[in-house]
């Protein structure tokens, strides 16, 4: 019943900030305390063999509060209505030092792809959704250069052992030629273990890619 409650809210008062429901001029917009509370580019731990692939990798914001329940209602009850509240978070963190230079230098963006079945039945990849709009208009094109080639098991429900396994050959690319020398920015609604995105990252520096980072919106990471 929240999420009914939520939806109708959103709709009768579009312009409220997602977190506080304070008014704010533009759809989509947050109030300036709960953005700057949201907005907390951090740099994300990897462990050695992760680093062998993956340069680095940042998250824009906390996993919790408003930036939690934007991604959930995403995923999970594909409420694309949280898209503009998305897009002027990710417009605020392009405008913090970190984040442009985590940007600069790349020459494609490729999402974490999901197994196509999952996909078809979510109806979109939320990483391209999240994305897409906000790398292009940073002159970063998205590609589907790579491809999940089998269904695997949600990663938090695993061990370590059991995720190494999980991940192997779960992925491939489809186009290596377009990898060739390329610096490839990765990226993933948010970061748990983060051994996806290094077998990711390991597939595509594999085909030929350059170097490889990584960006997720959230993470709690910290
Ligand atoms: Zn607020």
């Amino acid at each position: 019943m929240v999420n009914l409650w939520e939806m109708l809210l959103n709709f009768l008062f579009p312009s409220h900030c997602p977190l506080c429901h304070a008014y704010v001029e533009k759809k989509g917009g947050w109030c300036p305390a709960c953005l700057t509370q949201a907005l907390q580019p951090h740099r994300l731990p990897l462990s050695v063999p992760m680093r062998a692939f993956l340069a680095d990798a940042w998250a824009l914001g906390l996993y919790k509060d408003s930036l939690r329940d934007l991604i959930r209602h995403l995923k999970y009850q594909k409420q694309r209505s949280n898209l503009p509240y998305i897009a002027s978070f990710l417009q605020a963190a392009a405008g913090e030092a970190q984040v442009k230079e985590l940007l600069s230098g790349m020459d494609m963006a490729i999402a974490v792809p999901l197994y196509p079945a999952k996909e078809k039945q979510r109806g979109f990849n939320q990483a391209e959704l999240i994305f897409g709009d906000f790398l292009t208009s940073q002159h970063i094109p998205m590609r589907r250069l790579l491809k999940r080639i089998r269904a695997t098991r949600p990663m938090y429900e695993l061990s370590e052992q059991e995720r190494t396994e999980n991940l192997k050959n779960a992925f491939a690319v489809t186009e290596a030629k377009a990898l060739e020398g390329k610096n490839i920015l990765l990226v993933d609604d948010i970061l748990t273990t983060g051994a996806t995105m290094a077998e990711c990252a390991r597939v595509l520096k594999a085909a030929g890619a350059k170097s490889v980072r990584g960006l997720v919106l959230a993470s709690d990471h910290r």
